[in-house]
């Protein structure tokens, strides 16, 4: 589909493209770049990318697709790094999870003649780095691609075709649109997680035992996500600001009135509102985004 893909940042979500890409056989050659000799050292004992290059102007030189696939924070410094190598015609994308400040960082420093389509696949796990992808991970996943002004329809169009071949299912929408529907579905519940996980680890008195023995309750779910990339998370949150903070602030709403209905004995209030979201649950899984197994088919599922 494209003969040379370079990925930039080999993490998570990188290594799983890669895979999926032979996967598919979507791409002749894979370069690929990460920041530190660490990871690139890893990259090459496990075979990610067909070539590892030591830096992001190697690895993009006539590439016709280039992935960016470092946190959101970095994108700015990567593209202008990369900007005066990129060869006419070639498409850029990236998978970052905020959309409209990746838009901002990276166009500027793209030169005339290359297409700029940003992405973000909604998909992924609490693990990072090189090794824990894996070819699957897209496999009925959604992946939003977010033209820009003027973006060319052909080049839009082949992206969309690539990432149907890495397994996902594509739509298009604004960027700002983007930003505030993953602030419900992704931003502001792993904000959540993150504070009830703290609110635990601050009660030392239980956390020391208990609550890590008897985990099973919906605390071990709130771990899961809690434990999700730092430096992921942080420029999340400090580059999707205003969506996030809009939602946190009717989460808080939310939580004043079922905190009063609690302290009042409302059950009619907690009864209704627990069928509500129960609702909800039944709705992702007909919509095939997770599994009605019991405890989220783990063991199942990686
Ligand atoms: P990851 O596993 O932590 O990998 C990040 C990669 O970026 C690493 O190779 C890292 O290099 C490189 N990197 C970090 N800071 C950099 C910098 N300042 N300059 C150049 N390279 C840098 O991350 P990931 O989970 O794949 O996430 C990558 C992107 O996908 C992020 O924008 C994230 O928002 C988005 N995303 C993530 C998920 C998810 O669930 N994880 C889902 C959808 C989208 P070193 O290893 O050398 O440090």
């Amino acid at each position: 589909m494209y003969d040379r893909v370079a990925l930039i940042g080999l993490g998570l979500i990188a290594s799983s493209i890669f895979w999926a890409m032979k996967r598919g056989a979507l791409a002749g050659e894979v370069t690929g770049y990460a920041r530190s000799s660490e990871t690139r050292d890893t990259a090459r004992r496990i075979g990610l990318c067909d070539r590892v290059c030591d830096s992001i102007a190697e690895a993009v030189d006539g590439a016709d697709l280039i992935v960016l696939c470092v946190p959101v924070g970095a994108m700015g410094d990567v593209a202008g790094e990369m900007g005066p190598h990129l060869a006419p015609g070639a498409m850029v994308t990236d998978v970052g999870s905020v959309k409209r400040a990746v838009i901002d960082a990276v166009a500027p420093h793209l030169p005339e003649g290359v297409h700029f389509v940003p992405g973000h696949p909604l998909a992924g796990t609490e693990h990072s780095g090189p090794e824990s992808g894996f070819a699957e991970l897209f496999d009925n996943r959604w992946c939003l691609l977010v033209p820009v002004e003027g973006s060319d329809v052909d080049a839009v169009a082949q992206l969309r075709a690539f990432w149907e071949g890495l397994g996902a299912n594509v739509e298009e929408m604004d960027p700002d649109h983007h930003d505030l529907v993953v602030a419900v579905t992704s931003h502001a519940p792993h904000l959540i997680a993150y504070t009830m996980v703290g609110v635990a680890d601050d009660l030392r008195r239980v956390t020391d035992s208990e609550v890590i023995k008897f985990s099973a309750g919906g605390f071990r779910d709130f771990t899961r996500i809690a434990a999700s990339d730092p430096t992921m998370w942080r420029d999340v949150f400090l580059n999707n600001k205003d969506a996030t903070l809009e939602i946190l602030g009717r989460f808080t709403e939310e939580l004043f009135a079922l905190q009063r209905a609690i302290r009042r004995g409302d059950g009619d209030h907690l009864h209704a509102y627990f069928t509500r979201t129960r609702a909800i649950r039944r709705g992702i899984i007909e919509a095939g985004q997770d599994t009605d197994a019991p405890d989220f088919g783990r063991g199942a599922k990686r």
